[in-house]
């Protein structure tokens, strides 16, 4: 039985006290929830104090990145280890805005995987293609060689700490939504892809979540399929209401 999964990227949404309250509104109402992780991913500021926050509760924290260096002169930056040592125990790697905005390659999130896994941390890493991919159909390609340059040198005992996020980019924050027969077409492509790099023990096991436009109203068509295990939650995770809801949705 494979995890099943709803991951929230609050992005850089909130401040201080708002993202407190969020925190303490999830911390109340998670126990309507069960048989599913939880993940928030709240700005780098609440680290530590969403971890003292989930102390007692199952729910996963997340950074929204980390550094490719492990430590030094990157300001700015904060690196894996501080994120662990900040209570984290998940870390969202390669989502397309650091990829669109900061000009993330492969190879770079490959060497954050490297650093998270390294410094304990499970990491969720982000694949998926632009519309103008998607509209000449190869999503497919693209995905593929997200995958693979991602996972260059990560070994299998390595590549079972790793959940995958598919997200459309052409789906993200614009209110436009995978079907769930696109979803799934892809998504056991994935699971394909990492059968071929790994083994089907590996791929069968493996979580892989869907992101673009998540919402109450259509996660349970989505969660339906049977290579979608959960979503990676962008505008809706900051409604506690609405994120506990999509939590609902298997
Ligand atoms: C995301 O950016 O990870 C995401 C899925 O965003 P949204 O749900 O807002 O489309």
């Amino acid at each position: 039985m494979r995890t099943q999964i709803v991951a929230g990227n609050w992005k850089m949404n909130n401040t201080f006290s708002e993202g407190v309250d969020l925190i303490n509104e999830l911390v109340e109402k998670f126990d309507a929830v069960k048989e599913v992780q939880l993940i928030i991913a709240p700005p780098f500021i609440l680290t530590n104090e969403a971890a003292k926050a989930l102390k007692y509760k199952t729910i996963g924290l997340a950074g929204q990145n980390c550094s490719n260096q492990s430590h030094g002169a990157y300001t700015g930056d904060i690196s894996a280890s501080m994120l662990k040592s900040a209570g984290a125990n998940y870390v969202i790697l390669g989502h397309s805005e650091r990829r669109a905005y900061y000009h993330e390659t492969d190879q770079i999130i490959n060497e954050k995987i490297k650093l998270g896994l390294k410094n304990d941390l499970i990491p969720i890493i982000c694949c998926g293609e632009v519309l103008k991919e998607r509209e000449e159909n190869k999503h497919f390609e693209i995905v593929a060689k997200q995958i693979n340059g991602m996972l260059k040198e990560i070994s299998p005992e390595d590549f079972i700490n790793i959940i995958i996020a598919y997200e459309p980019v052409w789906a993200i924050g614009t209110g436009k939504t995978a079907t769930p027969d696109q979803a799934q077409e892809i998504h056991q492509f994935i699971r394909e892809t990492i059968k071929n790099i790994y083994d089907s023990d590996i791929a069968n096991n493996l979580s892989i979540l869907y992101g673009g436009s998540c919402k109450p109203s259509n996660a349970k068509e989505l969660f339906a399929n049977p290579d979608v295990d959960g979503g990676l939650i962008g505008g809706a995770s900051l409604n506690a209401d609405e994120f506990i809801e999509i939590s609902k949705s298997f």
